[in-house]
């Protein structure tokens, strides 16, 4: 039994509601107070690529409909977000001056597009991709035909890439550096992603930076570095996020562009804590980082209701996350910079992907990364043998005809 009553979340995304179920899950039954700028229910963010653009009408990503929340005795403020933490007197004011009390805070305040203001200043046919209203106002821009140029290869503009040659539209990629996904994945892998892409007639420019942009009509014209003019009909910028931490650099938290948090996901405040994409973490390394993705919202949102509940926190799985490009799955575990990467079976860039291979990321003979592509049923394995620090033997996992279930004891 926790003595504490009320426990304030603000943000209504991934980490505010996964904070919720967590809560009730460790048993917590005080008062949760939910605080979200927008006026949705939360909701799931990995579709707003993907099926909210393709597929609008039958696609459903609330993760906690407003019986469910209900049921779950939570109270819900919307639309009426926090614009003050008074950290000494343990309140938040609300947009319309309303005071909020908390014994514990959860900042889960995620993050916002980073912005190209020389873009913005068109005034119009250009986009960013963050909430579902981003996504929505794409579903009519995405029509067959359309000039569409995406500015950042990460993994919005691969994802909408994918989506827009759905469409059958026109599709340009430019990016800066000198491969796709390049902060989150290995080149073996950008480089099958590139080859990917451009089968489907995506033509993706690397390295390539931009030297101005106007409006000439209805026309969007890019001037890039090398003088080469491309000409749109609407530009989607996604060149990474600024965490939502304002609110925190206010109250004089310990904030680096992200509010840093402890092992147990507290602030420099032991009574306010951070979960998501806001909040940058400790590493093994010395230094902080910041996980954008959904996993990792899960999983601080765990860590800080069970360190509010006073339970011990189980030793988290290595880092994973996904992505489906073009109709095929890829799935990332544990870390990227590994020393060496080991293809289980045929990795053919130059065809359209059918069938499936498994990377293997090595560090000192040791498996550290792991990447399933259309093999998402081998991820779990990869999983286990990352968390048991396995020895690679290439003759055992390279080797088809061996079951790699059976290879993980
Ligand atoms: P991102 O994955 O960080 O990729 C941004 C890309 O844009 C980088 O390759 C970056 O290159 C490039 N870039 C930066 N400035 C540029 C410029 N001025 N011109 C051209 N290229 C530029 O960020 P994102 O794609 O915007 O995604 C935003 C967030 O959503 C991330 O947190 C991401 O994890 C999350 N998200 C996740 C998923 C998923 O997990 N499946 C899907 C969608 C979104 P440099 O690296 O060289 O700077």
């Amino acid at each position: 039994m926790s003595n504490i009553e009320t426990v304030v979340i603000v943000g209504a995304g991934q980490a505010g509601a996964s904070a919720i179920l967590e809560l009730r899950g460790n048993k917590y039954e005080g008062k949760i107070i939910l605080i979200g700028d927008e006026t949705h229910l939360p909701y799931e963010r990995p579709p707003l690529s993907k099926d909210v653009i393709l597929k609008p009408e039958e696609t459903k990503i609330e993760i906690l409909s407003e019986e469910k929340l209900t049921d779950l005795g939570v109270e819900t403020i919307r639309g009426n977000g926090v614009v003050k933490i008074n950290a000494d007197a343990k309140t938040v004011e609300l947009q319309n001056g309303d005071l909020v009390a908390y014994d514990k805070l959860l900042l889960a305040t995620g993050g916002a597009a980073r912005r190209l203001p020389n873009f913005d200043a068109l005034g119009k046919h250009v986009y960013t991709l963050r909430n579902l209203e981003d996504s929505q106002a794409l579903v009519p821009v995405l029509q067959a035909g359309r000039r569409i140029i995406l500015i950042g290869g990460g993994v919005i503009g691969l994802e909408l890439a994918s989506s827009a040659r759905f469409k059958d539209c026109e599709v340009t990629v430019i990016e800066m550096g000198p491969m796709v996904m390049g902060r989150s994945s290995p080149r073996v892998l950008s480089e099958f992603l590139l080859a990917q892409q451009r089968l489907a007639g995506v033509d993706v420019r690397l390295e390539t930076s931009i030297a101005d942009c106007k409006l000439e009509g209805e026309e969007i014209v890019v001037t890039l570095g090398s003088g080469e003019e491309l000409r749109a009909d609407a530009v989607v910028y996604g060149i990474g996020i600024v965490p939502n931490a304002q609110l925190a650099t206010e109250a004089g938290l310990d904030v680096d562009l992200a509010i840093k948090v402890n092992e147990n996901c507290q602030t420099s405040n032991a009574d306010i804590y951070a979960a998501g994409d806001v909040a940058t973490q400790l590493r093994d390394c010395g230094n902080h980082r910041r996980v954008e993705t959904w996993e990792n919202a899960n999983l601080q949102a765990g860590i800080f209701a069970r360190h509010v509940m006073g339970v011990e926190h189980p030793t988290p799985n290595p880092a994973w996350f996904w992505t489906d490009q073009l109709d095929i799955n890829y799935q990332f575990v544990g870390d990227m910079a590994a020393a060496e990467w080991l293809v289980r079976g045929e990795i053919n860039a130059e065809q359209r992907a059918e069938s499936s291979f498994v990377l293997f990321g090595v560090t000192d003979g040791v498996i550290v990364g792991g990447i399933t592509v259309n093999a998402a049923k081998e991820m779990r394995h990869l999983k286990k043998l990352i968390s048991k620090n396995a020895a690679f033997e290439a003759d055992k996992y390279l080797d088809l005809s061996q079951d790699l279930r059976k290879l993980v004891k």
